[in-house]
């Protein structure tokens, strides 16, 4: 992969695609700015090596056309007390006025574009806008490996038109990502859990193939327990699935990958904070509760087994981990993750989240900031937004 490391940076006007798309209130005030920190080295490394650089990204979903509620503007007053490089707002990300901004920008300075997504042209990677982006600088950098998953305009297109080059958290995502898949220290385990679970089944196809161990509960661990012939009574789950899971059951058995489910659960009649809840082994769940959280032998049994994994991926909670009641077993998880010697690689913004609730990052090798990007990484899929920063040749 093609680094900012690898090309000379004084004077040139710099393309910078960041994930700055941040959770924000309705007010403009920002909930967790993480993100926009995750580019701060990338950014600080371009501005010190003399450097313009227009700074790129989308917010939201705007539907392809200006809407203030998604605007950047919040943005460039909270990244401008970040750092100590001048910030401009442009008025729109490509046209006469940004044109405009950038024959005036100095080395050192930063542009911040309007939202990337108020043109549909945007998420269509269309070529014309892809060569209007890429015109307003010498050099592209994507450092937005939150992005990377999706072929638009700002991720894929403008490298038809501008070298391409990763920025330093996109090169820090890859190799972590990586060196858990491709180089993984044995034993290896996968802890998989969350909400998602249509989307995270082909996930657990890929890491069969590549962990010893997988631990699945949470809202995907429902489905597998209904797949073994339980009844899970009102709990999440997907109907649709359980020959899908079963099947993955099978293959696992198949080539000697241990699947860890739980053994017992909390079961609660809602998902609230003064819901009735108690603990069921998995062969005896009420029908009228639900599940909610792993119960206490199961809290031993995957603690165990993370204990003696050298590499662990973790994606998706272990219950309902927003109601401290049902919170045990995640943060007993990250505990038992953030002791371990093991590589560990977190995925997923509500599994970062519990990690970053107990204070347990430090102990963390790597917390990934993908969501999307990161599920389809793990699945074995090439990213474009990475895939243009390891093209043998460069454009001139
Ligand atoms: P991540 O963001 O880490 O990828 P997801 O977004 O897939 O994780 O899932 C997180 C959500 O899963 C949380 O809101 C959590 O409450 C929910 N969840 C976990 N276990 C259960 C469960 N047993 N039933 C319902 N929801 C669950
Ligand atoms: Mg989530």
């Amino acid at each position: 992969m093609q680094t900012i490391k690898d090309v000379q940076l004084q004077g040139k006007t710099v393309l910078l695609r960041v994930d700055f798309n941040i959770p924000m209130n309705k007010d403009g005030t920002i909930i967790d700015d993480s993100k926009m920190k995750a580019a701060l080295p990338t950014l600080e490394y371009i501005l010190n090596q003399g450097a313009r650089v227009i700074v790129m990204s989308h917010l939201g979903r705007p539907k392809g056309r200006p809407d203030s509620q998604y605007s950047m503007k919040p943005l460039a007053g909270h990244l401008q007390s970040l750092v100590k490089n001048r910030v401009i707002m442009a008025t729109d990300s490509i046209g006469p006025a940004v044109q405009e901004a950038v024959s005036k920008l100095q080395p050192g300075e930063i542009l911040l574009l309007e939202n990337l997504r108020f043109y549909k042209e945007e998420e269509q990677n269309d070529p014309n806008h892809a060569q209007q982006l890429a015109d307003l600088a010498d050099i592209f950098v994507n450092d937005a490996f939150g992005a990377a998953h999706r072929a638009h305009a700002s991720t894929v297109g403008v490298a038809d038109y501008l070298p391409a080059y990763a920025g330093l958290l996109m090169e820090q995502e890859v190799k972590m990502l990586r060196q858990v898949l491709d180089n993984p220290e044995s034993p290896r385990m996968a802890i998989l859990g969350g909400a998602k679970v249509a989307d995270k089944l082909g996930l657990i196809g890929n890491l069969i193939n590549k962990m010893d161990i997988l631990l699945i509960a949470g809202g995907m661990g429902n489905t597998f327990i209904k797949a073994q012939g339980h009844s899970i009574g009102k709990s999440m789950h997907e109907a649709d699935r359980l020959e899908e899971a079963a099947q993955l059951l099978q293959t696992a058995r198949e080539r000697d990958v241990k699947i860890l489910l739980p053994i017992d659960v909390v079961a609660a009649d809602a998902i609230s904070a003064d819901a009735a809840w108690g603990i069921y082994p998995v062969d005896s769940i009420p029908d009228d509760k639900m599940i909610v959280d792993i119960g206490p032998q199961t809290i031993e049994i995957f603690g165990a087994a993370i204990r003696t994994a050298r590499t662990i991926i973790w994606n998706g909670p272990l219950g309902v981990y927003e109601y401290e009641q049902f919170a045990k077993g995640t943060w007993e998880a990250a505990r038992a993750i953030a002791e371990s010697p093991a590589v560990s690689v977190i995925g997923g913004g509500d599994s970062a989240a519990a990690v970053q609730n107990l204070g347990l990052e430090k102990d963390i090798t790597h917390i990934s900031t993908g969501g999307g990007a990161t599920l389809e990484f793990l699945e074995g899929r090439t990213l474009p937004g990475v895939a243009v920063a390891e093209r043998a040749e460069v454009l001139p």
